[in-house]
């Protein structure tokens, strides 16, 4: 089997997911086209910006997400845009799926309850039509305050007890523009996320910014690093950052192409990962944006594999590293880990010689 086709089979795991940035171009094409029949005169100048410029400048980047706010600010756009995403990844042989998003509030169209029970809805029903686990994280962004944070933390706890939901949120995260806020700020808004037991997967260092990882990293709080480009002491971190998460085994949920393509990682073979695995720390391979970077999480995974020269076991130790970094109990890991064990096993010596 070629290696492409190879990252295609290998049965994944996907932790690093936001889901407005997930929608795939055939569905953002079907919702301008909803708005058009809507009369909504803003589609056709984000039609052309969408099917025009795929290209990833940070500004096209941001005009990108701009859109797709837009199109998604109703509760049947919100529905199908969960599904689609969710069936893409199945498709993808995606076996379990940590999908995050921010909880939304649009005035006269939906508060942050009936945007976060929809996507639930939706996921549920995805799950019925496609071999795939999802979960979900509910997203703090760090740009929209303290307050908004423990807002977003309470619509959590309501799912605490609710009797189909109360399985599928596992936990929150954080993230946001880096250079917006202090993460400090919130860490007694997370103190109290973990005491109330939700997993915490916060984006940490995607920028410079030692004082701020540290006290985060410090805290005890983190149960996984998303990024954290600026951390190992080889790639503009510090000794102290890196003998941190070390001691405390952090595993990093790791997007190649959102690196690059947004210019924190000079080039492919510059990345983090590659620094990371000579340590064998625990990374996990994900897309974070996989509409906007244009990619999949195979996509990402041959990436890696060509740039790094990844073995077929070091692709396979990389599928069960997911499987251990995953938001879920014992038992629900062990059973996910059977799955995944036995269709890597199926896979063994079917990959061509690189
Ligand atoms: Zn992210």
């Amino acid at each position: 089997m070629e290696l492409l086709d190879y990252c295609r089979s290998l049965p994944k795991v996907e932790l690093h997911a936001h889901l407005n940035g997930s929608l795939s171009d055939a569905t953002v094409l079907k919702l301008l086209s909803a708005k058009k029949q809507q009369g909504d005169d803003f589609s056709a100048s984000a039609e052309h910006t969408h099917t025009h410029t795929h290209t990833h400048t940070h500004t096209h980047t941001l005009r990108m997400f701009r859109i797709l706010h837009s199109i998604t600010d109703n509760l049947d756009a919100v529905r199908t845009i969960t599904q689609d995403v969710i069936q893409e990844f199945a498709s993808d042989n995606v076996k379990y799926l940590e999908l995050r998003t921010t909880p939304k509030n649009i005035p006269n169209k939906m508060t942050k309850k009936e945007y976060m029970d929809t996507v639930l809805e939706a996921a549920v029903e995805a799950m019925k039509k496609s071999n795939i686990r999802v979960c979900l994280l509910l997203s703090i962004d760090r740009a929209r305050g303290v307050e908004d944070a423990w807002s977003t933390l309470q619509l959590a706890k309501e799912y605490l007890t609710h009797d189909v939901f109360g399985s599928l949120v596992c936990g929150l995260d954080v993230s946001g523009n880096p250079h917006s806020g202090d993460l400090k700020d919130y860490l007694p808004v997370l103190q109290e996320a973990q005491k109330c037991g939700f997993k915490l997967a916060v984006h940490l260092a995607e920028v410079s910014s030692n004082t701020e990882t540290l006290a985060v990293l410090n805290s005890g709080l983190v149960d996984r690093i998303g990024h954290g480009t600026f951390i190992h002491s080889d790639t503009g971190g510090s000794e102290e950052l890196h003998t941190v998460v070390r001691k405390q085994n952090l595993p990093l949920e790791l997007c190649f192409s959102s690196n690059i393509k947004l210019g924190t990682v000079k080039n492919a073979s510059h990345h983090h990962l590659g620094f990371w695995k000579k340590e064998n720390h625990p990374v996990v391979i994900c897309t974070d944006d996989k509409g906007v970077f244009a990619t999949s999480l195979s996509e990402e995974f041959f990436l890696c594999a060509q740039t790094f020269h990844l073995t077929e076991g070091e692709l396979h130790s990389l599928c069960l590293s997911g499987v251990d970094a995953a938001f879920l109990s014992q038992v629900e890991k062990q059973r996910l880990r059977q799955e995944v064990q036995k269709e890597l096993d199926s896979l063994k010596g079917k990959l061509a010689c690189q």
